[in-house]
């Protein structure tokens, strides 16, 4: 017989009538001969009215109590489900993460799942019982109650779909399916048939909030098929599998943060651990950054620019005040009225130009981008908030994404084609039972000598990234890394990227006139850097993947030049004549905090 996990969010289980709802599809399920587990999330909209409940009696409430707090959500919803399917006439039993056997770490608020007991499940199914989990929630080695995290109920969903071998894991939603992006911003988003888990997996990571990104990694590691659909229809949603819809689009999404903060800290020494000190800081509180820019040095001074989400931003400021004052910083500055757009595709990787467009469409919609980050399955720039939504449209336009590429494929094709990967299965024989959500990683690798462009005094006005890049495209230079970051109290920015270093004499060229053109202070080119990157699944997530980095390069006096970081991987460019020692090292690090071989 086989297992079916069925999701049910907020608005599935809203009130009474959906929660029937929800039972009868359950009981529907079991009756077409499945066993079958449901999770389930607080009712409505009842974890925000906890969370405002909790600051009417403490503006900063103990992240410990939060979570005792939170927890009580779920467990009324996975009772009512339960009366509500015996009311039916079927079997139902509910259980509390506790009582699930997840046990989690002691980060409370945003646990990590460590192991599933799934004895208890099975039995209970075995009796013929519907099984209703309670999402989002589990205990720590000293029982207390912890949560995984807001919108953390999908992840319970695959995790245990994951550990008890589900044959399929079904998210029901107040959305029919995952869309280019989200269809209450954009009414002309498409809803995709397939999206790869690494496409989902950034997405999520970057504001595509239909999906847990952490859920997504359980998914990817595990090979959880997972189909996103509405629980008011029964239409067939989407599919978030291994392969994705189409192998020719560039971009197959889009996704809004629109409360991110920037945070630069100004005049720090241009040497080796300043990073360390400062993401180290922040890594401690379990804080994701994202779009790190340290700008080139001027005379041995640097800029360190990054972004993270603007509930994070108290707690930033704090972990950075005793770093910066440390490193004899000039100061730490911050603007939390930005907002980060992205698109995202399989097909970048493969493509030029991809970059440019997505400027040019931000150019001419009148947005001015503050800061840029790319990654090989990611673009991402930051700007003002009140531009956001004409940012996202723009983007949405400029790459035809209300329109199916004309390679899409159709679940049922993919199906007809696959053939069964073989490097999951090593990754999952790598994972420990008590470290379910551990960090994995899938290689670590650096490249060939490269070079890097540095433009210094961009002018801040919308238009600028998208000449340069047109230029730069247009003389068929192929540009790798991008990053735009803060550079003056002007406003002004500067951009680097990393091109071949076949090419550099010719991008300095293009760049000197680009310069001259825009009336920019500086161009300048150097060779002789190269690029090692770590893979793995969750790697922005999981933020002790850039302290171990920094750190190693710290102990070794290496310098890092740029950095950008993704789900999928982070990079790092160097000197090229350190890449060696430096690849070596970072591989031994990994290894050592892994506790395996890589
Ligand atoms: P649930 O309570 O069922 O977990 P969520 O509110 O967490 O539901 O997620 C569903 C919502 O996600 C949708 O109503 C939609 O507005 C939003 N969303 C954001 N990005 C996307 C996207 N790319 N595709 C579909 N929905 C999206
Ligand atoms: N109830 C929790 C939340 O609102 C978890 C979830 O719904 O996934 O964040
Ligand atoms: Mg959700």
């Amino acid at each position: 017989m086989s297992l079916i996990v069925q999701k049910f969010g907020g608005t599935s289980v809203a009130d009474p009538e959906k929660i029937r709802a929800a039972a009868r599809k359950a009981i529907r399920a079991q009756r077409d001969g499945n066993q079958v587990l449901m999770v389930v999330s607080a009712m409505g909209h009842n974890t925000d009215q906890l969370v405002e409940l909790a600051s009417q009696v403490n503006p900063r409430p103990p992240a410990r109590e939060m979570d005792m707090l939170l927890s009580t959500g779920e467990q009324v919803s996975v009772a009512l489900v339960a009366m509500a399917i015996e009311a039916l006439g079927s079997k139902a039993v509910s259980l509390t993460g506790g009582q699930l056997g997840i046990r989690t770490d002691n980060t409370f608020t945003k646990a990590r799942i460590k192991s599933i007991s799934a004895e208890r499940i099975r039995r209970l199914l075995d009796d013929g019982n519907i099984v209703i989990a309670a999402g989002f929630q589990g205990i720590d080695d000293d029982l207390n109650i912890t949560t995984l995290g807001r919108g953390g109920s999908d992840t319970t969903a695959v995790a245990l779909a994951a550990v008890l071998g589900a044959a399929a894991c079904e998210i029901y939603t107040d959305v029919d399916g995952v869309y280019t992006t989200d269809p209450r911003l954009l009414p002309e988003a498409r809803r995709v048939g397939v999206i790869s888990y690494d496409e989902m997996l950034e997405l999520a990571s970057l504001g595509a909030g239909v999906m847990h990104s952490r859920s997504i990694e359980f998914a990817k590691k595990f090979s959880v098929p997972i189909h996103v659909r509405s629980s008011f229809s029964d239409i067939e949603g989407t599919m978030i599998v291994a392969e994705p819809e189409s192998r020719l689009a560039p971009v197959s999404g889009a996704a809004l943060t629109r409360n991110e903060a920037r945070v630069t800290i100004l005049g720090v020494p241009d040497v080796p651990g300043t990073s360390l000190s400062v993401f180290s800081a922040i890594s401690a509180r379990r804080i994701a950054v994202d779009m790190v820019v340290q700008n080139v040095g001027k005379q041995g001074f640097a800029d360190i620019s990054f972004t993270v989400s603007a509930n994070d931003l108290e707690n930033v400021l704090e972990a950075v005040r005793r770093p910066a004052e440390s490193l004899g910083a000039a100061g730490v500055k911050h603007d939390d009225n930005v907002s980060k757009v992205s698109v995202v595709g399989l097909g970048m990787a493969s493509q030029t130009a991809v970059a440019s467009r997505m400027f040019r469409a931000l150019a001419e919609a009148g947005v001015n981008i503050q800061m840029i980050t790319t990654s090989e399955i990611k673009i991402s720039a930051l700007v003002p908030r009140d531009q956001a939504d004409r940012a996202l449209r723009a983007v949405h336009q400029a790459f035809a994404l209300d329109q199916a590429p004309t390679d899409a494929k159709t679940w049922g094709q993919i199906c007809d084609e696959r053939t069964e990967t073989a490097d999951v299965q090593t990754l999952v024989s790598r994972l420990r039972d008590d470290a379910l959500e551990e960090l994995t990683l899938t290689g670590i690798s650096v490249s060939g000598t490269q070079a890097r462009i540095t433009l210094h005094g961009v002018p801040d006005h919308p238009g600028v990234a998208a000449d340069v890049f047109e230029t730069i495209g247009g003389e068929a230079i192929f540009v790798d890394m991008i990053v735009q970051g803060y550079d003056g109290e002007d406003g002004s920015t500067s951009i680097s990227f990393t091109v071949a270093e076949a090419d550099l004499d010719r991008s300095v060229e293009v760049a000197q006139a680009i310069c001259r053109e825009h009336q920019m202070r500086s161009a300048q080119g150097a060779g002789g850097i190269a690029k090692i990157t770590v893979s793995g699944i969750g790697m922005r997530s999981h933020t002790q993947v850039a302290e171990i980095l920094f750190k190693t390069l710290s102990a070794a006096d290496i310098n890092i030049q740029m950095i950008n970081t993704s789900e999928l991987q982070v990079n790092t460019v160097i000197a090229a004549d350190r890449a060696e020692e430096a690849h070596r090292q970072i591989v031994e690090a990994f290894s050592r905090s892994l506790d395996h071989d890589i």
